[in-house]
């Protein structure tokens, strides 16, 4: 029996990767992909649309009704939207700002968004949950939060904290920094609560997506991802041994507290 997955933010850059490394594995997943829009999807996958397409479907993580349908009949649901701030033109003299679009707000997208999700998944009987959200959430003065006013981490600690009052199976991965690299090139760490930044420098904590998406695809599998939320970074290129099997990563981190 193959696993019927919806992952949500398939156009993003970290939902595509993992929409192909599911499609790669025909004989364990029955991958779907759901975005805002199929010609918005177009512009930014790019190259990769025309392979995706036959398993992209439509929705809007804000408006519950267009989820029904793309949700209906999945066993695991990954959520991988996210609200995208937006940069103002630049002003000499001034430090970068941003914005949020109209209905982009992340207590719209990253904390309703999410919770129109859970619920659903609790309502359709979904039997895993896997949500990807963001180091730095267990600190309310996160500069991130700043970023457009829009109190970013905030929201996405907020869902987290749903998900594991939802009474439903989870995995919640909160990567640092993204970066668009090739996977296995480096040595993954997991901890909690940001305990990494305790250790490297915020700079340090960061993983590529490739890797992101190798973590969330085998935690959909593997029982001992089940109910637990951790952070996960890649140590510098050349320091340690780049992780081979990240499923191994998940027995070293405890149960949510
Ligand atoms: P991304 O490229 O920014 O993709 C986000 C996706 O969310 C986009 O495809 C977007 O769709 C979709 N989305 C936004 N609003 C939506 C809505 N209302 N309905 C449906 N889809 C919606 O993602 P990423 O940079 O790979 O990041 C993946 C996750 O990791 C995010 O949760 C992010 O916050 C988190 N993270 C990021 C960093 C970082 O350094 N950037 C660090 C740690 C964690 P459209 O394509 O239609 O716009």
């Amino acid at each position: 029996m193959k696993l019927n997955v919806l992952v949500t933010g398939a156009a993003g850059r970290t939902g595509r990767l993992v929409l192909e490394n599911l499609l790669s594995d025909k004989d364990t997943f029955e991958p779907r992909g759901l975005v805002r829009s199929f010609e918005k999807a177009k512009e930014s996958l790019e190259d990769h649309y025309a392979k995706l397409e036959p398993v992209l479907v439509e929705g809007d993580v804000t408006r519950p009704d267009t989820l029904v349908s793309p949700m209906t009949g999945i066993e695991a649901l990954v959520i991988l939207v996210s609200a995208v701030p937006k940069m103002h033109p630049p002003v000499d003299g001034q430090p970068p700002s941003f914005y949020f679009e109209k209905g982009g707000m992340p207590e719209t997208v990253d904390w309703i968004g999410a919770k129109n999700q859970i619920d659903l998944a609790k309502r359709l009987g979904v039997s895993h949950v896997l949500l990807v959200g963001s180091m730095g959430s267990s600190n309310d003065n996160d500069p991130l939060n700043r970023v457009g006013d829009g109190n970013i981490l905030r929201f996405k600690r907020k869902a987290e904290q749903y998900l594991i009052d939802s009474g439903l199976t989870y995995t919640i991965v909160n990567p640092g920094g993204l970066r668009n690299e090739p996977a296995g090139e480096r040595e993954l760490l997991v901890g909690r609560n940001d305990e990494l930044f305790s250790i490297y420098s915020r700079s340090a904590c960061s993983i590529p997506r490739a890797d992101v998406a190798r973590i969330v695809v085998s935690a959909l599998t593997a029982e001992d991802a089940r109910n637990k939320a951790f952070d996960v970074v890649g140590r510098p290129k050349g320091d340690g041994i780049p992780t081979a099997d990240v499923s191994a990563l998940f027995a070293t981190t405890g149960p949510t507290l």
